[in-house]
């Protein structure tokens, strides 16, 4: 979609460095991190918030949360790590094409703030 920075990511019209990409689900470093490893996963088709999904999308969610598996597993996440999805303004979602996070390297607690 035009405008959207996400898209863009995907589709190297801006150029990122992907530490994850295949036809639907690419991903990236965080530009303002977190955490020691903060990585915005996404899938390639544009879906502006999690509200918006429709279920024929719904599998989409499933192979964010498995390619973050495998990055945690790639880093050495053993003892853990966090994954969230921000909806909407009061949610805290910032870019409306839906991501997931997954940070780790650090302790978290709850809740968040
Ligand atoms: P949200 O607040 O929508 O859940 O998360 C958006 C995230 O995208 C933020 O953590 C922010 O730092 C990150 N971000 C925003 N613009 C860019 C960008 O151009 N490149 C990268 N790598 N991250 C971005
Ligand atoms: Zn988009």
């Amino acid at each position: 979609m035009d405008n959207c920075i996400f898209c863009k990511i995907a589709f190297d019209q801006i150029l990122t460095e992907k530490v994850y990409d295949d036809d639907e689900v690419c991903a990236f470093n965080d530009l303002n991190p977190q955490a020691p490893t903060h990585v915005l996963i996404i899938p390639k088709k544009h879906i502006a918030s999690i509200d918006k999904l429709e279920s024929e999308d719904s599998y989409l969610i499933g192979k964010l949360t498995m390619v973050a598996q495998k990055i945690a597993k790639d880093r050495g996440l053993d003892s853990g790590y966090r994954l969230v999805m921000n909806c909407n303004e009061d949610g805290g979602q910032t870019v409306f094409h839906i991501h997931m996070h997954l940070m780790g390297g650090r302790t978290f607690g709850w809740p968040a703030g």
